[in-house]
């Protein structure tokens, strides 16, 4: 049976050896995960894409494994796209180190990918649109993408999500969690998180002093309320919630048609992302072309020529 065959009858080993093929850097991987990802291409589509960003130690992988033990026990297949706990940005952990979602990482349902170490941004990486098409050619209906706030990485994963929930933790401060003004608007959904015990009050008020915040904000553009609740990841309260929100979100948007042509609009920028990838490629790895830049470096360092010049020069 071919792994193209074996990844549609949903199994997971054979899923895992496509995506590791689309984030090798050998030309022969690459023609054959292109091959597998063509022939997966008329199965994909059918999922709901969630990105889930927030600081280490907001709760993000507490609250993924528990919005997906929600999700398959509602039999519902899930896939995560998750960070590698040994990423660079993810050492900054409090508790990077720990086993993460090892409930969820038991369960027939689901399926866990950490992200590739290398050329990962806060744990989406130029592969992770490859993943997400293989994820649901095999059958996942949810799939959560889970991405460290970096200020840069919650645009990428914004570009590849149809729902972006950004998790918040109370108490922190807006500095702290790295919030700025544009993250917030860019939020379908906000969720404080920890809204457990003493918390609880809390949550509560950083829930009323966010609302007000998104009411000086200008809309979303596609009319949509950004939606704020409070939830526990550790007791699993709210959960259901949250859930609600994504399914109400999802019927809103496709009642617009505007659930498709978003997609749309984020495959056309794929398409310019891989064409300037491939055109740096071709460029840095010129034969000669190494050699060249040392040279005229050192004319722009020393005052000789300017950048432009020294760039339109090489082209
Ligand atoms: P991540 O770095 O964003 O993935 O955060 P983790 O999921 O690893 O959680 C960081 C810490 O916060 C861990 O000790 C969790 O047990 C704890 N935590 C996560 N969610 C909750 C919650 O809802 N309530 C409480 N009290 N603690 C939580």
């Amino acid at each position: 049976m071919s792994l193209t065959q074996k990844i549609l009858n949903g199994d997971r080993a054979s899923l895992a050896k496509a995506i590791t093929l689309t984030e090798s850097n050998l030309e022969k991987h690459q023609e054959k995960a292109q091959k597998i990802l063509l022939s997966c291409l008329p199965y994909t589509g059918k999922s709901i894409r969630i990105g889930v960003t927030g600081i280490p130690g907001a709760g993000k992988s507490t609250f993924i494994e528990a919005l997906g033990k929600y999700l398959t026990n509602l039999n519902k297949k899930v896939a995560v796209l998750a960070i590698d706990p040994s990423s660079e940005i993810n050492r900054g952990s409090i508790l990077g180190d720990k086993t993460r979602m090892e409930e969820l990482s038991k369960d027939n349902l689901a399926f866990i990918r950490p992200s590739p170490n290398k050329g990962s941004l806060g744990g989406v990486s130029k592969k992770t649109r490859e993943a997400i098409l293989l994820c649901e050619a095999a059958g996942y209906e949810i799939i959560l993408i889970e991405t460290v706030g970096v200020g840069q990485s919650e645009t990428v994963v914004k570009s590849m999500v149809d729902f972006f929930l950004l998790l918040l933790i109370s108490g922190a401060g807006d500095e702290l969690q790295g919030i700025k003004k544009g993250i917030i608007e860019m939020a379908d959904a906000i969720a404080i998180n920890k809204s457990d015990g003493d918390n609880i009050k809390n949550a509560e008020k950083a829930k009323i002093e966010y609302q007000k915040a998104l009411h000086l904000l200008p809309k979303n553009k596609n009319g949509w309320n950004t939606k704020i609740t409070t939830c526990s990841a550790l007791e699993k309260t709210n959960i259901e919630n949250i859930w609600s929100i994504i399914c109400e979100y999802e019927k809103w948007m496709k009642d617009r048609n505007l659930f498709l042509t978003i997609r749309q609009e984020q495959q056309k920028q794929w398409i310019h992302e891989s064409i300037e990838d491939a055109l740096k490629k071709q460029f840095y790895t010129r034969k000669g072309i190494s050699e060249k830049l040392i040279q005229i470096e050192k004319k722009v360092i020393e005052g000789k020529i300017t950048a432009y010049q020294a760039s339109q020069e090489l082209l």
